[in-house]
């Protein structure tokens, strides 16, 4: 059954919306001298002159972890390459001959490219490593290039990038 919706009564100064505007306007004030004069809510930074630490667990630019003797981690397993949705992850896998101290890991990457521009930093590459040999734990993030071939990292580059503590090795106590 229809029925009047009841509209609230509004006299002619509400119907002015003169206070209305200058409630809004008093608010805007108090903000702005507040946040001018008193930076109290103020959450921009003066960047680049001060910057945010990221998160402990912010997903950087990928490195290529050591053993103590400064050889790849990297067994050449290929399950990084074949979990990247993006597919920017390119090994090339070598052998290491008989006798040598590490023949017991078989192989090495004597390649190994990613392709920062390609990567969406999902981490699946770091999940999927078995050797804890790739990490995003650099705190990096890709600088502005002039050329796409510049964030193609190759091996060594990827090796010598060190975590946010300036380490080289595995920060995973169980792969010491
Ligand atoms: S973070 Fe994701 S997209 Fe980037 S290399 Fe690893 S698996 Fe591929
Ligand atoms: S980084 Fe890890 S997952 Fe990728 S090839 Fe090397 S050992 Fe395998």
């Amino acid at each position: 059954m229809p029925y009047v919706v009841k509209r609230p009564e509004r006299d002619i100064w509400e119907q002015s919306y003169i206070p209305e505007t200058v409630r809004g306007m008093g608010v805007t004030l108090r903000h702005f001298f507040r946040n001018v004069i008193g930076r109290r809510d103020t959450v921009t930074i003066l960047y680049p002159e001060v910057q945010r630490p990221y998160p402990p667990r912010f997903r950087g630019l990928h490195r290529l972890t050591q053993r103590d003797d400064g050889s790849p981690r990297c067994t050449a397993c290929m399950c990084c390459q074949t979990a990247c949705p993006a597919e920017c992850i390119h090994i090339v896998a070598g052998s290491y001959p008989d006798g040598h101290p590490l023949a017991f890991v078989e192989k090495y990457p004597a390649e190994f490219w990613i392709d920062e521009l390609r990567c969406v930093f999902c981490g699946l590459c770091v999940e999927a490593c078995p050797c804890d040999a790739i990490r995003m734990d650099t705190g990096l993030h890709a600088r502005p290039v002039e050329a796409r071939p510049h964030l193609m990292y190759e091996r060594n580059l990827l090796l010598s990038i060190t975590d946010a503590k300036g380490d080289v090795l595995t920060a995973n106590p169980r792969k010491k």
